[in-house]
């Protein structure tokens, strides 16, 4: 029966190029918090990154780290140990797992690449709060812990339209943040290099916005728990050349699957969404589940996420405001809602798939009526999953695997 699922599910070659890169670049910022001359900042998933980079710092990103505690499994044995220290079990389980992973000295890290014994010691901290609160609270810890300077960028949220006062407050915060760089980093910001990087971050967006619309071809050749784990590389690459070329390559394969009509998931009947985090400890079985209803999960606003078309590099701190401001997760329901409904469109929606992550508020979308909402304007029925992107004690498998095959089954009767 394993076996028979798993040749449902189509992999994909670039897989190998991928994590070639990755490692790479984790043993970079290995090498880099090892050394006195070179300087590691941590940065929130969408952070300036293209700042911090431009002005020669290795960019570590947390929630990458913690994504890999959760991929892992081993975030749920973690998680008490920062509870124990006053962080509750109901915040964001990515905080409370990287803490507790420091806490207990351990790091997926050193299962993967042999010599990495730790995440990277930071010269400082950059997050914004574009996102949620608790990347603030979290680099906060770390700072205390590391005893490093922590600064940031505080965004609006739940914005209607972007004004130009939104890009004006949000960009003037990006420009304060490069003096204390500077004197942390110990040269001065050169703006010829903040293009540049900004340049290639766009190039970076355009390829991996390509990649994602391979998923609007009938069947579609990528799945979103192939998103999940291949856009790493815009998030902890972008700004750099072997984001951009890794993208091409892995375009290439998508493209070729679409003209030889081939879907990522063998016998595609239903086209599905998506909403909300992944739940990074049943990636596998999860697409194993869908697989196994001829059910592709095809796009997500997850993914969608890390597509910032709007850098510009002939303007950097307001296109980068614009790009960090213009984001679905800082913005109001309404927004979200004309969003989602183009993407059923676009992607040729049969149905929707809400996740409610119990330590996720920020990413979930599904408790103020807009799966009701939705469901109501387009037809397009709904399912909501109660889990967590990192915390599986909040995950009944029974209970989603009777949803989503009871889910199926009411989509079969629809077609
Ligand atoms: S958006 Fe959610 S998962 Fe991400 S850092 Fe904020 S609370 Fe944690």
């Amino acid at each position: 029966m394993a076996e028979e699922k798993k040749s449902l599910r189509k992999k994909i070659k670039a897989t190998g190029e991928m994590a070639r890169i990755m490692g790479e670049y984790y043993y970079e910022l290995d090498e880099a918090a090892k050394s006195t001359e070179k300087k590691v900042a941590w940065c929130s998933s969408v952070g300036p990154a293209e700042i911090l980079r431009a002005m020669g710092f290795y960019v570590h990103f947390p929630e990458n780290h913690s994504a890999m505690l959760g991929s892992t499994r081993m975030a749920s044995e973690l998680i008490p140990y920062a509870n124990a220290l006053g962080y509750s079990p109901e915040i964001c389980s990515y905080l409370t797992a990287d803490v507790g992973a420091y806490v207990q000295g351990v790091t997926p890290l050193s299962r993967a690449h042999e010599g990495i014994e730790t995440v990277p010691r930071p010269d400082v901290l950059v997050f914004n709060t574009n996102q949620c609160r608790a990347v603030q609270d979290w680099f906060l810890w770390f700072a205390r812990e590391y005893d490093v300077p922590v600064t940031g960028i505080h965004t609006h949220r739940g914005i209607g339209d972007v004004t130009d006062s939104h890009i004006k407050s949000v960009a003037s915060q990006m420009e304060a943040l490069i003096e204390p760089l500077e004197r942390i980093m110990g040269n001065s910001f050169d703006p010829d290099e903040l293009q540049r990087v900004v340049g290639l971050s766009r190039e970076c967006s355009e390829m991996w916005k390509k990649v994602l619309d391979t998923a609007a071809a009938v069947p579609s050749p990528i799945t979103f728990f192939d998103g999940t784990i291949h856009m790493a590389p815009t998030v902890v690459l972008r700004g750099t050349q072997q984001a951009v070329d890794y993208y091409k390559v892995l375009l290439a394969e998508l493209e070729e699957r679409v003209e030889n009509n081939e879907g990522a998931v063998d016998g595609e009947r239903f086209r599905l969404y998506w909403e909300g985090m992944p739940i990074w400890g049943r990636l596998r079985a999860h697409s194993e589940l869908f697989a196994a209803n001829r059910a592709c999960l095809l796009a997500s606003t997850y993914c969608n996420s890390w597509i910032f078309t709007q850098f510009d590099p002939s303007d950097p701190f307001n296109s980068m405001a614009r790009a960090y401001t213009e984001l679905f997760i800082v913005r109001s329901d309404d927004v979200k809602e004309r969003y989602i409904k183009e993407m059923f469109d676009f992607f040729k929606i049969d149905g929707i798939i809400y996740h409610d992550a119990k330590t996720c508020p920020d990413n979930t979308n599904s408790q103020f009526g807009m799966p009701q909402r939705l469901e109501e304007e387009t037809g397009i029925p709904s399912l909501i999953i109660n889990g967590d992107l990192n915390d599986l004690r909040c995950l009944s498998d029974e209970q989603t695997n009777t949803n989503v095959e009871a889910f199926i089954e009411q989509l079969e009767e629809g077609k």
